[in-house]
């Protein structure tokens, strides 16, 4: 790969290069690929706008090995997409997903050519992949603007594997280090998604579990299953103990069979809304 480049900095001045060479893993490179290659390769800080100019492509062997060109994903999505008329849970309504301002209305306010969409949603605060606060099961606790973000965000994760069982008890968290931590417990039961089967006989955890893991000091429960309470009576034991101790849960995660054990940290950050304690969440892992 030969190019010229131009690169200005944030704090003033630029430098130029012409007939660059660069080896590239695949036949063909975006600009911005080859831009970060090469602030990479030069170790330039404070790094602006940077144009390259006159790109062409040229046959040599390669130098540079492809496990340096290729960076492994450093973010494992943990949650499912929220689309107009999804069920997420049984018997609430699914989310209204339509324009306020459509792209054609919005013609008339801006110059030719130039359009917005302005969308409106209307949903419960329990829709697809979401995070409970202690205000959704009690009335004096932190709601989802009074919790403090380092409860949300760049947790140390564990994932605890528990396939193919209703009730999940104490057993599956002995022997694990989750003191401080946020346990994801894995049961695949995200593989109903949006199907009736989702909703009946999905995984949940029992009380002793509940009450082992806030002794243990945990920070956040996660769960791919439809609740984390057994849903067939009306009593909610594992919201109330987690949440009566500001542990917070996230229901409705996936891709939990991506995760490695350990050694990554959780995120799940909800919008600063008073007045409501559960919302959804783009639920993330980051692999350390
Ligand atoms: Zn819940």
């Amino acid at each position: 790969m030969v190019f010229d480049f131009e690169i200005e900095f944030t704090n003033g001045g630029g430098i130029q290069g012409q007939d660059f060479r660069m080896d590239i893993a695949g036949e063909t490179i975006s600009d911005k690929e080859l831009a970060d290659y090469l602030v990479a390769d030069l170790r330039l800080l404070m790094v602006g706008k940077v144009n390259i100019l006159n790109k062409f492509y040229i046959e040599e062997k390669h130098k540079r090995n492809s496990t340096q060109q290729i960076s492994p994903d450093k973010f494992i999505d943990l949650s499912h997409v929220i689309f107009d008329g999804l069920i997420t849970y049984k018997g609430l309504p699914a989310p209204i997903i339509c324009d306020y301002l459509s792209r054609e209305k919005s013609r008339a306010n801006y110059e030719e050519g130039t359009t917005f969409q302005i969308g409106k949603i209307e949903m419960v605060t329990n829709t697809g992949t979401y995070i409970d606060c202690p205000f959704h099961r009690f009335e004096n606790g932190k709601d989802l603007s009074e919790v403090e973000l380092e409860a949300f965000a760049n947790l140390d994760g564990v994932t605890i594997y528990a396939p193919h069982t209703l009730e999940i008890d104490i057993s599956y968290f002995k022997n694990t280090e989750i003191r401080n931590k946020a346990v994801l417990i894995r049961t695949d039961w995200s593989e109903h998604w949006n199907t009736d089967q989702y909703f009946e006989n999905h995984p949940f955890l029992t009380l002793e579990a509940a009450e082992y893991l806030r002794d243990c000091g945990v920070k956040l429960v996660g769960i791919d299953s439809h609740n984390i309470d057994d849903t067939r009576g009306n009593s909610r034991p594992v919201h109330t103990t987690l949440l009566g101790s500001e542990i917070l849960i996230v229901e409705h995660l996936c891709n939990l069979d991506k995760l490695p054990v350990g050694n990554y940290q959780f995120s799940a950050v909800p919008p600063k809304f008073k007045g409501a304690g559960t919302f959804p969440v783009r639920a993330f892992a980051t692999l350390l």
